[in-house]
């Protein structure tokens, strides 16, 4: 074989691999790097098929001339797919790697659909815990799920198709009913469907699902409050009126604190101390449950939301005056929440409350906003 033609078909078979790797499902949620260095055999495709040309003039033949334009032209379509593919949005969260695909380039007529979009779900999340297989909530409760995704389309305001799916204990995957929502530049959110057991605690798994692809599982532990004993009942008939769809767990929690609240799930842990060594009377401990559950509200009256959350914050520096100890607004903002419905409690924070800060932390507890 004369040496023009080798490199002419090394040409083409080169921007034909170019295109393969750029329009392949794997790189779609591998991210810039490899895209970077496959775009490379796009760039060797053209070269190539341009030293195919020049040596094709001494002795020319329609049939190089043929391969190696055709290899040119791969090389370019795959190296613009591959450029599309490497931009990433200037805003997502790093937390969930959102990386869009640029348009694939279509066909000279175009005919890809809207119905073509692709999308690869690559990371799933609790909104406010992060990446996590399991999140406990009550009877009710519901939790925010956050999907890191990737997706190709021929339309440059493509169609993202993706719900939420749930398997209960036995079961295969069935629909929710529920899409995922997405903010420009966010990842996909959904809310899981109330719930309910008639079993002490039940584990539902949820997963997001497309077309193609379907996220990891997350399995929300649901607690039913109507079977607990001893402590978590007497806890969680405190805190009910105002976070009904709470659970309530006795823990280990490392002799510091009586209890605590993680933004996310739906579940206040209570020392092991508390009514042993700690907390003895009554209304300390209805105290220490509006404690919590005022943080549980400062979560939730915001949205549920990172956003909503330091919204939160914000207006708590505002309203709130640090604790004795130099705690967080937040903590004496929860302190003053319980002491305006316990009058008979105590601030875990020490200072006092102002009739102002009792007014807003009793407005918090009752679902509304500081
Ligand atoms: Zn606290």
């Amino acid at each position: 074989m004369r040496r023009p033609w080798g490199l002419a078909l090394l040409s083409l078979l080169a921007g034909v691999a170019a295109i393969a790797v750029a329009l392949g499902p794997l790189l779609a949620s591998s991210g810039g790097v490899h895209g970077f260095a496959f775009s490379t055999i796009g760039v060797g495709a053209i070269l190539i098929g341009l030293n195919a040309l020049r040596r094709n003039r001494r002795a020319p033949s329609a049939g190089v001339l043929a391969t190696a334009v055709a290899g040119i032209g791969a090389g370019a379509i795959g190296s613009v797919a591959m450029l599309g593919m490497l931009v990433t949005s200037p805003g997502g969260p790093t937390l969930l790697p959102f990386a869009p695909a640029g348009p694939v380039v279509a066909g000279s007529t175009g005919q890809w659909a809207a119905s073509t979009t692709q999308v690869t779900l690559t990371s799933v999340a609790v909104v406010g815990v992060g990446p996590t297989k399991q999140v406990v909530v009550g009877n009710g409760g519901s939790v925010r799920l956050a999907a890191g995704y990737s997706f190709r389309s021929a339309t440059s305001n493509p169609q993202l198709d993706v719900r939420l799916e749930r398997r209960v204990a036995g079961g295969g995957w069935t629909a929710t009913g529920i899409e995922a929502t997405v903010a420009p530049n966010a990842p996909l959110t959904a809310a899981t469907p109330a719930y309910s057991t008639t079993l002490a605690t039940e584990a539902v798994q949820y997963r997001f699902a497309s077309g193609t692809s379907a996220s990891a599982p997350v399995s929300v532990v649901y607690e039913n409050q109507h079977l607990y004993t001893g402590m978590a009942a007497t806890i969680y008939a405190d805190a009910a009126p105002y976070c009904p769809n709470t659970a309530v767990e006795i823990a280990h929690l490392g002799g510091r604190e009586a209890g605590d609240y993680a933004p996310g799930a739906l579940l206040i842990r209570i020392s092991t101390a508390v009514g042993v060594r700690a907390n003895l009377t009554r209304a300390s401990q209805r105290a220490l449950a509006l404690h919590e559950c005022s943080h549980e509200r400062q979560w939730l009256n915001y949205g549920g939301s990172q956003e909503g959350y330091a919204q939160m914050k914000a207006a708590a520096a505002a309203d709130f005056t640090v604790g004795d100890n130099g705690a967080p607004p937040i903590e004496h903002a929860a302190d003053c929440g319980a002491m305006a419905l316990e009058p008979n409690g105590y601030l875990g924070y020490g200072g006092f409350c102002t009739r102002a800060e009792l007014n807003e932390g009793a407005r918090l507890l009752n679902g509304q906003e500081y």
